[in-house]
């Protein structure tokens, strides 16, 4: 790995130049409305999986005045993502029949954002913000009604909240944890493939952690229940926040106390060892059966890396 990549060791995407998210302002409708106005004041637009972004002589751009974002068809609604470097940073989505209405046109685009952020079209010290703005988006769009009663709910707190009139309860927004983890036997590490997986990569397992359950034991459970591998020494290496839509990854090594695999093809299409070489071959794109691993705007990739980077 390279220093001039856009994601050096330990810097994934969403990870690096966190924005000021000045949450003493979100309960202050009067400044948030004032911040709306501020010439400096940009947005993010998000629709689904994707971020409007737009294609002019500057190249291509997903940071927009909110009268630019307005025009294009974004709903009204803003939510306060934070100042960055004293400029109000919004969240705003975008319903399917605009961006139908954008479709054809060569100056603007709705753009998958996995797509854009491994690609560089954003920089990299925007996804931290983008993450946000998606995350946040998404969960709105979908917890329109209360949980408690089935009354609709309205935003609240810059949209940090969404408030049900009826029953009084505040719904906050959710990030999911999972962990992901590097298993390693002597030189070999485990890695695994799912069905959706694009058909020469491989990468490290993953996997929801449970009601009432610890990092540890999450990491040690999805192993086994994926790969029938025992582990022990899980440590904690890194997180990345990971907006689809709304997890946060919890980084982990582990180290196997046993080497018989059984994939649970419910959840994987394959696992098995691969050695430092391979996984190093894969990372540098150099595998002779042309294996490829995790990209780097992944943590998947960092926890390769930093492996790889430790004494063998
Ligand atoms: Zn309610």
């Amino acid at each position: 790995m390279t220093a001039d990549t856009p994601f050096p060791l330990g810097q994934p995407g969403f990870v690096s130049h966190p924005i000021d998210r000045a949450a003493h302002l979100r309960t202050d409708a009067e400044k948030l409305f004032a911040l709306e106005g501020d010439r400096k004041a940009r947005a993010y637009v998000m629709h689904r999986d994707s971020i409007l972004m737009t294609h002019g002589a500057d190249g291509p751009r997903a940071l927009l005045t909110l009268d630019e974002a307005r025009k294009l068809g974004a709903n009204p609604g803003t939510i306060f993502l934070g100042l960055d470097d004293g400029a109000p940073v919004f969240g705003m989505g975008i319903g399917a029949a605009s961006t139908e209405d954008l479709m054809g046109r060569k100056d603007v685009a709705v753009e998958n954002l996995r797509a854009v952020a491994a690609s560089g079209a954003v920089q990299p010290r925007e996804l931290s913000t983008i993450a946000m703005a998606k995350s946040l988006v998404g969960w709105h769009q979908r917890h329109g009604f209360c949980a408690n009663c089935g009354t609709r709910t309205s935003m609240s707190q810059g949209g940090w909240r969404r408030d049900c009139p009826s029953c009084k309860a505040e719904h906050f927004p959710r990030t999911d944890p999972v962990v992901i983890m590097l298993v390693t036997s002597g030189d070999k590490c485990l890695m695994g493939r799912q069905s959706q997986f694009p058909p020469t990569m491989w990468s490290c397992l993953a996997g929801f952690v449970e009601a009432a359950e610890t990092i540890e034991q999450a990491v040690q459970r999805e192993i086994l229940e994926e790969s029938g591998i025992h582990c022990t020494d899980v440590r904690y290496y890194m997180t990345q926040p990971w907006p689809y839509p709304s997890s946060l990854m919890i980084g982990c090594t582990a180290r196997a106390t046993t080497t018989d695999i059984t994939v649970d093809k419910t959840e994987l299409e394959d696992a098995r060892w691969f050695t430092r070489d391979e996984a190093a071959a894969m990372l540098a794109k150099q595998h002779p059966q042309g294996l490829t691993g995790p990209h780097p705007v992944a943590i998947a990739h960092h926890l390769l890396a930093n492996w790889l980077a430790q004494p063998a």
